[in-house]
Order: C-alpha cells, then structure tokens, then sequence
C-alpha cells in the first residue's frame, strides 16, 4: 500500500484531501513499524476507500506513549484555564470546519448527514464546556477539626491516558474522552476503531490547529487487539477510557486491573421506552422512530424495546408499523435519506443473524427484515426498518443489543409491569417513558434502572454537560460528559496546612 502522501496539521483552517494518514506521535505523522495498512471504506458504496490508516502495533503503541510521558510533564505545569483556552480555539475551528467533518464522517460510517452534523457539534459542546471548566476544576475546602490550620482538596491529573473509542459517534466520543482529559493536565494515547478513524484525526487536527503542543494527543490506528492491548497493558498508562461492547468491555476491565489503572467502561444498552395509555401518542411514535432507526439503530441508547400499554398497543403498532415502512434509506449524503446502511459486513451479518432468531422465537415480523441489495443499494450494507410485535419480555431479540434497526414492541398491563419489563436486563443505559401524569413520571424516573430516564422523549439525546453512562453490565460506575469526566480525569490530594507553630494530633487532640 502506498505511503507517499502524508497529512499534516494544517494551519490556514484548509482540510487536506490526501487519503492516507500516518500514526500522530510526538507531533509527527508516522508510519506504523510493521509497515502495514488497512482501508476505511464507505459503507453505502464500498468502492470507495475514504482513507487508509496504519495498522498498528505495540511498537507503535510503545512510542506513542513515550512521547505522552515526556509531554506531561510540561503540560501538567501550564495553568488550566491557558489549557482550556486551546481546547476553546478548537471549538471554534470545528465550527468553520463543521460541513467537512460531517461529510467525511457520513462517508466513513454511513450515518445520514443531520445526524454526523449533530455529531460534529456534540464535540463543539463538548470543547466549550469543558473549557469552561479550566476556570472551575472546583474542589473542597474545608474547616478543619483543628484551630489555625487550614484543610482542602485539589484535583490533580493522572498522567499518560488510554482511550479506546467505538465507530458509532466517531468525534463525538473522541471528544469526550479528550477535551476533559487535556484540560485536566493529561496527555493522551487514542486509539480509534477501525471503521473510523478519519473523524477522530479530524477532531485532533483542530485541537493542535488551536495550539496543543506535540505529545499531549497521540493517535495509533489499527485494531483492537493488536493496537489497543499494548496500550492497555502498558505500565505508564494510568488511566483508560473505553466505549464500546459489553464483550469487549469486560476484556478491558479486567486487563486493565492488573496494572491499577483507572478505568472507565462505557458499554452496550437494551433501551426501552414505555408508551403508557394517556400518552401523547403522536409524539410517542415519532419519538419511538426516532429513537429505533435513527443512526440505523447502531447507538447505544438506541431505543431497541418499545413496551406499550394495552390500551393503545394495537393503535400504536398500526400507526408506528406505518411510518417505519415509510422512512427513506439510502447513502447519507443524499439530504432526503432518513436512515444510513450498517457500518459494515459484520454489523449487517449481526442484524440479519438477530431478525431470524426473532422469528424462531416466535416473535411476529411485521415489516422489514431483508437486506436491500438491488440497484442503488448494490454496493452497500442496507437493511430495511425492521419491527417485531408481541414480542415476549425474555425472548433474546428483547435481551440482547443488536444494534441495528431491529425494534421489538412489548405489550405491558400498567407502569409496574412495564418497569419490570424494562428492568429486566443486563444493561442499564437509557429509558423514557411516555406520560401526561407527573405522578407517574417521577416514579419512572425513581425506578427505572438506567444512568438515563427521559420522559415524552426517547432514550437518545444526551446533552455534554451531564453525566452520561449507565449501571449494570453498561459499565463499571464512571459517567463521561459533565462534571463526571473531569472527576474520572483528575485525582483528588487532600492538602493541610498547619499554622499553629505545634504538633496537632489529629483525632487526639480535642479541646473537650
Ligand atoms: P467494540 O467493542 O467491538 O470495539 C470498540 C473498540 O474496542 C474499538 O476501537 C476496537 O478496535 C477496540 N477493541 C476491540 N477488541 C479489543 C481488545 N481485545 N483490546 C483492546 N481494544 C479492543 O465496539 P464497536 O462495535 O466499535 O461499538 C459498538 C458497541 O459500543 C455497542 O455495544 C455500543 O452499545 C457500544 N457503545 C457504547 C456507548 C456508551 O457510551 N455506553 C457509546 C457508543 C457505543
């Protein structure tokens, strides 16, 4: 594969158009050591290759952290709030640059462009609030037991950070683990996935365009296991931040226990949004469509369970079946398409594998289920709107993350029943539910076992500044977004200051 053209950050705002790109360590595009490549290809026309990355391994992972570790410690010494500055300059460049990334971002991951614009802007929010927190990065100070001493707690960075991100918001989710982690005082190793690089070394083209010097953001290309294990095991990483599946999660956890790292596991989700009698149900359907096929179901808050009150379950599967057989697919640069193809082969094997075990499992397949292959759709990875009715609470469609534009609607009695329902899954990431009843509400929001609840909305459409992440098998207690980042990204020390001139015990001396 050839290696002659290289990308470099540019300084005139123009976005280069070579279509190779080298590792970026140290400041310096880099070929991987072994010398191999690997293709991104546009999943609505895989003739096209979007761009070729270097496939990476532990040498490379090994220099990028090298260049990490010296970086830090200068970095760890330039004030927060000149950290912040940068970290503000690059939203500003990200919006001149907006209309570029989106399109280069719908090309390498197929999601319709509306949807890779909001993308581009979820990292321009995430780059103004965060570097409205290099003016907090609040801590305690406190009185102390003690006369005349003086008792607080700063946060400090961690050191060299680890990132390992998903496909599915691509510069979103670089952002979020980045822009935190810079304006903490960190350095940074990510490694993107495979499938989408480009919008990753879009965003970290922004961030040193805006002046964050070499060897605080390194990026190495390649796969999980060659390319993201060498970084996981890697003794001068003291924190990793994944997002990801469930499967892989779990890996991660458990590799990177071994070294005492700080880990933050973002995982997998089985949605549900509940559709009760008296809700509105015009927008409950257009919620619920919104929520199964939008990013062609492949978010992990996508809304994968529909489980609806009794009352109104066949007028809501009439009226919603309706509207799913009409939603455009197609290639995501075309403005009227309203739901991108698969990310890839396997995602689509993934989805179609899913629609045959729901109809063994006796669920009923009201629409979709087949491939699109004819015509415009001939050279991509398109599935048609897929919906399941009557399906039962413990079948493995209701049970497992597909991923896809597979939706299962759930019948349910009343509120109790439909938590239950909701609750009884691994995961816990989003949920909404459907009401005009303010009672009801708020014992959703006190019951549902998610890191998210939204009501008369559906389980997608998180804001950066609040926490973001969820409970049981969807990760491991930590919240990305909001304050939660920059607790992951900092580490506490307590400082006291004695000034009373003598030895104070504390504990023992009390004036009683
Ligand atoms: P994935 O787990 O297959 O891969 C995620 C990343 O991990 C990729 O960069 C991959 O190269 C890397 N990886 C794979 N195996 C590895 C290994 N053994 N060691 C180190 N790194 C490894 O997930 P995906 O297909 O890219 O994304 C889809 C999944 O991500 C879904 O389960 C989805 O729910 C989840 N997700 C979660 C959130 C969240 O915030 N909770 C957000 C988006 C996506």
């Amino acid at each position: 594969m050839a290696t002659d053209t290289l990308t470099k950050p540019v300084i005139d705002g123009s976005i280069p158009k070579t279509k190779v790109f080298k590792n970026f360590i140290d400041g310096e595009w880099v070929e991987s050591a072994c010398g191999q490549t690997f293709e991104d290809r546009n999943p609505a026309d895989t003739r096209e290759v979007v761009a070729t990355f270097q496939r990476s391994n532990k040498e490379d992972v090994d220099a990028a952290v090298d260049a990490a570790k010296a970086a830090f410690a200068k970095w760890r010494l330039v004030p927060a709030p000149r950290r912040a500055e940068m970290v503000f300059r690059a939203a500003e460049i990200l919006i001149d640059r907006k209309e570029d990334h989106a399109r280069d971002m719908t090309r390498e991951m197929g999601k319709v462009l509306a949807e890779t614009r909001g993308d581009v802007q979820e990292a321009i929010d995430a780059a103004y609030y965060n570097a409205g927190e290099g003016r907090r990065l609040f801590g305690p100070t406190v009185p102390s037991e003690l006369p005349n001493k003086f008792a607080m707690a700063v946060r400090q960075p961690i050191g060299v950070c680890g990132m390992i991100t998903p496909w599915n918001f691509p510069m979103a989710i670089s952002s979020w683990k980045l822009l935190p982690a810079v304006v903490c005082g960190n350095t940074c190793v990510i490694k993107p996935a495979q499938d989408t690089p480009l919008s990753t070394f879009n965003l970290v083209r922004a961030l040193t365009d805006a002046g964050i010097p070499k060897g605080v953001i390194n990026v190495v290309t390649g796969y999980g296991p060659e390319a993201g294990t060498p970084l996981l095991e890697h003794t001068a990483v003291r924190a990793i931040s994944f997002t990801g599946s469930s499967a892989v999660g779990k890996i991660i956890g458990t590799t990177s226990a071994k070294t005492f790292k700080h880990c933050s596991l973002e995982l997998g989700g089985k949605n549900p949004m509940i559709v009760l009698d008296d809700a509105n149900l015009e927008l409950a359907i257009e919620g619920g469509l919104w929520g199964a096929f939008g990013t062609t179901g492949q978010r992990c808050t996508a809304t994968s369970r529909i489980i609806v009150q009794k009352g109104v379950y066949r007028k809501f599967i009439d009226q919603f079946v309706a509207r799913a057989k009409k939603i455009k697919v197609g290639n995501g640069l075309d403005e009227t398409v309203e739901m991108g193809p698969a990310v890839n082969e396997n995602q689509l094997k993934t989805d179609l594998k899913y629609i045959e075990i729901g109809k063994d499992e006796g669920a009923k397949m009201v629409t979709g289920g087949n491939r699109l292959d004819k015509g415009d759709y001939q050279h991509g990875w398109f599935l048609e709107p897929t919906v399941f009715i009557d399906v039962d609470p413990k079948m493995r469609i209701a049970q497992e993350e597909i991923f896809g534009p597979v939706v299962s609607i759930i019948p349910c009695d009343d509120l109790e029943d439909a938590i239950a329902i909701a609750n009884g899954i691994e995961y816990g990431l989003s949920s909404s539910l459907y009401t005009k009843d303010v009672n009801k509400a708020f014992s959703a929001v006190r019951d549902l076992e998610a890191g998210i609840t939204y009501i008369n909305a559906p389980t997608i459409g998180a804001e950066v500044h609040l926490p973001f992440g969820g409970t049981k098998a969807t990760g491991n207690g930590h919240r990305e977004g909001g304050i939660g980042a920059i607790d992951f990204y900092t580490e506490w020390k307590s400082v006291y200051v004695d000034y009373s001139d003598k030895l104070q015990k504390a504990q023992i001396d009390r004036a009683e």
